[in-house]
């Protein structure tokens, strides 16, 4: 163990002594790997291979390794992850694309960004995913794509959403921002459709130390079309064949990520341990989150729900208990979509699921015992 290990782990020692919890532990994501991370950076930086660096290929190679998609393309973010995959299709101005309204901004404003039309579908009860039994009543010969995303780290039932996207001739865009490394039947989220988009800003489940993201593809086509939509819709230098953008992963992200790839698997199991735990300790108390039985999560967010949310956030605050609320408000519900002229009721699982919704610290490093004082200084709070 590194000297600087041995302090923050008396640090966290201290901590929990004045009941300190960090929400997710990005200080100790970096800790724990800091001679390796840090020679990763000095390397880019001796070698100045700034934009497109060998870490940059190693890295794709490992994601496709690790998911077994075919195709794994690299790019600044997971917004910009989900744009390489509308364009890759075609995506027109009109043109429907049927998603949730329970998850982040980025699913349904990438769509709008396009000029194509956002079309929520209302979630389950028990998953909060996209519910797939509402999804064919949304379809209209507009309609050409399906966003489902793994919202919270779990796949929705991917295999009912492919069959109905063949059936209509429709594509399936996987986000998964929060869900990278799940598995679904024992296949890894983002190999289980067409496309699928991810996300490595520093609080996803595998993050690095800024923007990232990958967009992943079964067919070639669409992947020499992504490839170069990152470039500028470039084919060879300067000889644009598409309208494409700036998206490439920086270097410098990629040579981080390749160590923090390389013990992802340890940082997965822990957060089942974490999520294990929670379980154990509060399912009498509240609403836990559930897993599909043929489904692994990465548990991106562990989150339950309360009535008096309010106050029970409160009391957390005051005993050194940081939370958050993944989403207060649906996305038919924002301002930006006013247009699209959704009113309150028209999806009202999901409505109530933002009025109760609360997640609570998660991250690989969280012990026993800090799981223990956080669930029951929860369970005081909600009475
Ligand atoms: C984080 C997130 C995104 C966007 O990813 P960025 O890398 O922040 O652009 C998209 N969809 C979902 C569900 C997310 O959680």
């Amino acid at each position: 163990m590194s000297v600087s290990l041995k302090i923050i782990k008396l640090l966290k020692l201290m901590s929990n002594i004045t009941n300190k919890i960090d929400f997710a532990n990005l200080p100790m994501a970096y800790e724990e790997h800091k001679v390796e991370i840090d020679n990763a950076i000095k390397g880019v930086l001796q070698n100045a291979n700034y934009i497109m660096g060998e870490p940059v290929k190693e890295f794709e190679e490992k994601l496709q390794r690790f998911t077994g998609a075919k195709y794994a393309i690299s790019c600044s973010s997971g917004t910009d992850a989900l744009l390489l995959a509308l364009m890759a299709m075609d995506i027109q101005p009109g043109d429907e694309v049927l998603t949730t309204p329970f998850t982040f901004i980025a699913t349904a404003e990438t769509i709008a960004f396009l000029k194509a039309k956002p079309v929520f579908v209302d979630i389950e009860e028990s998953t909060y995913n996209i519910d797939p039994s509402k999804i064919e009543e949304k379809i209209t010969a507009r309609t050409k794509a399906i966003i489902p995303v793994s919202i919270f780290g779990q796949v929705p039932d991917m295999d009912f959403i492919n069959e109905i996207a063949i059936r209509h001739d429709l594509f399936v865009i996987e986000d998964a921002a929060q869900s990278f490394g799940a598995t679904y039947k024992g296949k890894r989220s983002c190999n289980l459709s067409t496309f699928a988009c991810t996300s490595f800003f520093p609080a996803k489940p595998l993050g690095c130390f800024g923007d990232g993201g990958a967009v992943f593809t079964s067919e070639p086509e669409f992947a020499t079309k992504m490839k170069s939509l990152r470039l500028h819709g470039q084919m060879e230098r300067y000889h644009h064949k598409y309208i494409g953008m700036g998206g490439r992963l920086d270097t410098l992200q990629a040579a981080i990520l390749n160590v923090k790839l390389d013990s992802y698997e340890q940082d997965i199991s822990n957060r089942q341990r974490v999520a294990q735990k929670y379980t154990s300790f509060l399912k009498e108390a509240v609403i836990i989150p559930t897993v599909n039985p043929e489904s692994t999560s990465v548990w991106a967010q562990y989150s339950i729900r309360v009535k008096n949310r309010t106050e029970t956030v409160e009391k957390l605050k005051r005993n050194g208990i940081p939370t958050a609320i993944h989403y207060p408000k649906a996305l038919h519900q924002q301002e930006c979509f006013e247009y699209l002229d959704y009113k309150e009721g028209d999806f009202p699982v999901t409505e109530k699921v933002t009025r109760e919704i609360l997640s609570l610290p998660m991250n690989p490093y969280l012990t026993t015992k800090e799981i223990e004082f956080i669930t029951n200084q929860l369970k005081t709070a909600i009475q």
